[in-house]
């Protein structure tokens, strides 16, 4: 059982602080850790650490949660650091994207062919790529042991390639989209606990390389599932995994997409609104259309205030009732929060559930030494010799995405088997791949003028014009 030093950057996250602060609670082997929370929004700061203080007091967990708006307080000693900070917010996101959209762009240049994901920018979010340098420098001489960065902020796959380029620190990204699997299990009735998985590529562009039960090929069943079914309807914007574009990925790539790679498509299924409601589904049409965006959005937003407003109750229930259970507390009033986000708001409270972020098991993994398998982001070299890459056929110096099981001797990549078929390798995953090279060299050397030339590539560019006064107006407004 090890004790260790945790420093979360941009802890006020709506989507990750109380989830990994909860894991941190429940992960017994971490018992009598420290950590520090860190974000530049003191609101948000102060309700994630009320509440984290509470759930450790109540799960006995003896963790020491600190508060600081200073990140080299959260990074100065910590054996791990977990970044999910967003420089400049969703509102910042929401400017770049207006701009575009002024000059032609529909959901702003950001979105791409492979890219369609509407909160990872990687043309014009350099304030955020230069915060992901920061931190991973900082930690090369931060006092502690062999510490590691962990990243959670998007955008993943650029943010592990650049950092491990360009720094010397032990770093990993992570993801949750590969839980997404699950739904394919459902959908052929076997329960995931008998299911030999894998899934393989780049972040967000991940797909279903085996899927078996023992020793048998299940694809033939998700066939059959996708060949039977009269009618598909999503329950709501992220509900993709069982599209009818998920279908169509595989019926041309040769493999299933898994979680956000449904969305990281080509045009074919993002032309417009209508386009994108054939394939996501209606009313929607997916994730990343001004509905879907809108409705993660709400979401996101209701979240924040829902911490904000827990705080609130249970401050004043606190000093009403001296010995307040939290947890039965939440469960009594649980009816006054949002219905959709009821779940989310039981499970932090819940022991027994973990979140199915991998940050904590990965820090539980590394510090005490127990072998987890998880799915990580980190570079392709680390075959299983030097000479070696783990997906065979992409260049070893980017990020990928990959199974491996880690302890405390570090990442252990599990052998790829079987591998990717040559049409994800060669036309899905090596453009992904070139044009993460291209908006890296435009950040790295600060040069607009490679943005503009990637726009020339862009269905919706008509004029050489058009795309230098986008990038040009983008630039003067993303200070
Ligand atoms: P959010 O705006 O709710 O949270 C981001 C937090 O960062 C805020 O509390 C903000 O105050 C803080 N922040 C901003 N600038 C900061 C700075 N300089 N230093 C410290 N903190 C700072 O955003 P969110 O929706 O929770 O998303 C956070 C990030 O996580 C985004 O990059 C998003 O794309 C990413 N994300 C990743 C995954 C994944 O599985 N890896 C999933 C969802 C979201």
């Amino acid at each position: 059982m090890a004790a260790v030093r945790i420093g979360i950057i941009g802890a006020g996250s709506a989507i990750f602080s109380m989830r990994l602060v909860s894991d941190i609670c429940k992960t017994d082997s971490l018992m009598g850790s420290e950590v520090v929370l860190m974000d530049i929004d003191e609101n948000r700061l102060n309700a994630v650490s009320f509440l984290a203080q509470r759930i450790s007091d109540e799960f006995d967990a003896k963790i020491r949660f600190s508060t600081t708006t200073q990140v080299d307080e959260a990074i100065s000693n910590s054996d791990f650091v977990i970044n999910s900070a967003l420089v400049g917010g969703h509102a910042f996101l929401e400017r770049m994207r207006k701009i575009g959209e002024k000059h032609g762009y529909q959901r702003g240049i950001d979105t791409q062919e492979f890219n369609m994901v509407s909160d990872y920018y990687t043309l014009t979010n350099w304030n955020q790529l230069s915060y992901f340098l920061e931190i991973a420098q900082k930690m090369e001489n931060n006092g502690a042991k062999n510490p590691w960065l962990l990243q959670a902020a998007n955008p993943v796959f650029e943010g592990t390639t650049l950092i491990h380029r360009q720094t010397n620190t032990n770093m990993v990204g992570f993801c949750h989209g590969h839980h997404e699997v699950r739904h394919l299990a459902d959908a052929i009735g076997i329960p995931m606990s008998q299911i030999d998985w894998q899934v393989a590529g780049v972040n967000h562009g991940i797909w279903l390389n085996r899927f078996e039960k023992d020793g048998e090929n299940l694809y033939p069943k998700l066939e059959e599932y996708f060949n039977s079914r009269k009618e598909w309807h999503p329950k709501d914007p992220p509900d993709d995994q069982l599209s009818p574009v998920a279908w169509d990925l595989y019926s041309f790539y040769g493999m299933f997409p898994i979680g956000d790679t449904q969305r990281n498509s080509s045009w074919k299924y993002h032309y417009n609104l209508e386009t994108k409601k054939k394939w996501y589904g209606a009313p929607w049409g997916g994730f990343d259309s001004d509905l879907g965006w809108k409705w993660y959005q709400d979401k996101v937003y209701t979240i924040a205030k829902t911490l904000q407003e827990m705080m609130k109750m249970i401050m004043e229930q606190a000093s009403a009732t001296k010995d307040l259970s939290v947890k039965a507390f939440i469960n009594e009033n649980i009816n006054q929060f949002p219905e959709d986000i009821r779940d989310q708001v039981n499970q932090i409270f819940d022991h027994s559930r973990l979140s199915g972020e991998q940050h904590i098991p990965f820090i539980d993994a590394i510090a005490n030494n127990n072998p987890t398998r998880l799915v990580v982001n980190t570079m392709n070299s680390m075959g299983k010799d030097e000479t070696e890459v783990v997906i065979q056929g992409l260049p070893n110096d980017c990020a990928c995405e990959f199974p491996a099981i880690v302890d405390g001797r570090g990442i252990h990549p599990e052998v790829l088997a079987p591998k990717l078929t040559e049409r994800i390798i060669k036309w899905y995953l090596m453009p992904r791949i070139m044009r993460m090279e291209w908006a890296l060299e435009a950040f790295i050397k600060k040069d607009r003028s490679l943005i503009v030339e990637f726009l020339m590539r862009d269905r919706r560019t008509t004029s050489y014009e058009q795309a230098k006064a986008v990038v040009e107006e983008i630039f003067e407004n993303n200070g």
